[in-house]
């Protein structure tokens, strides 16, 4: 099956991982709303919440770790947990992912959960993440 997702939880295209285990993988989205936006996947293909078997509970897990990660090594002081079903739903990558994006006091509020404001330089905010420099 051709799907971005499988082939990043592969490792056949990179991504910078911010943790992984057996049944789910996190790594940095590639556009991210706020610093550090990160998305965790099942292994497993699993088109959206609405095609699951089970598979959103057994990431959840990591979901909650990624989440305190973020805010832990980011200086961030809140998350957003969403997960988009459907194009309708503005859903463009389809494989069941988890978005967690950390919130700064500089820019509260749902409706500000795109930044507008300058950025950290991405490997920056890659090494803060991962704990290793350089990582792109
Ligand atoms: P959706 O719109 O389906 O809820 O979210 C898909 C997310 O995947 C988007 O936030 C998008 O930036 C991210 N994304 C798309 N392609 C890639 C990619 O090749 N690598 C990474 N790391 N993220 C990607
Ligand atoms: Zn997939």
């Amino acid at each position: 099956m051709d799907c971005l997702f499988c082939s990043i939880a592969a490792g056949d295209i990179p991504a910078t991982i911010v943790d992984s285990d057996d049944t789910s993988v996190a790594f940095l989205d590639i556009e991210p709303f706020q610093d550090g936006h990160t998305l965790v996947i099942p292994r497993k293909h699993v088109t959206s919440v609405l095609n699951d078997d089970g598979e959103l509970a057994r990431i959840s897990p990591m979901v909650t770790k990624v989440a305190r990660r973020l805010v832990d090594s980011l200086g961030a002081s809140g998350v957003n947990i969403v997960s988009n079903a459907g194009e309708v739903a503005g859903q463009s990558v389809h494989h069941l992912h988890v978005h967690v994006v950390p919130r700064y006091d500089r820019e509260p509020g749902i409706n500000a959960i795109r930044s507008t404001m300058p950025r950290r330089p991405v490997e920056e905010v890659a090494a803060m993440v991962t704990g290793e420099p350089n990582r792109r």
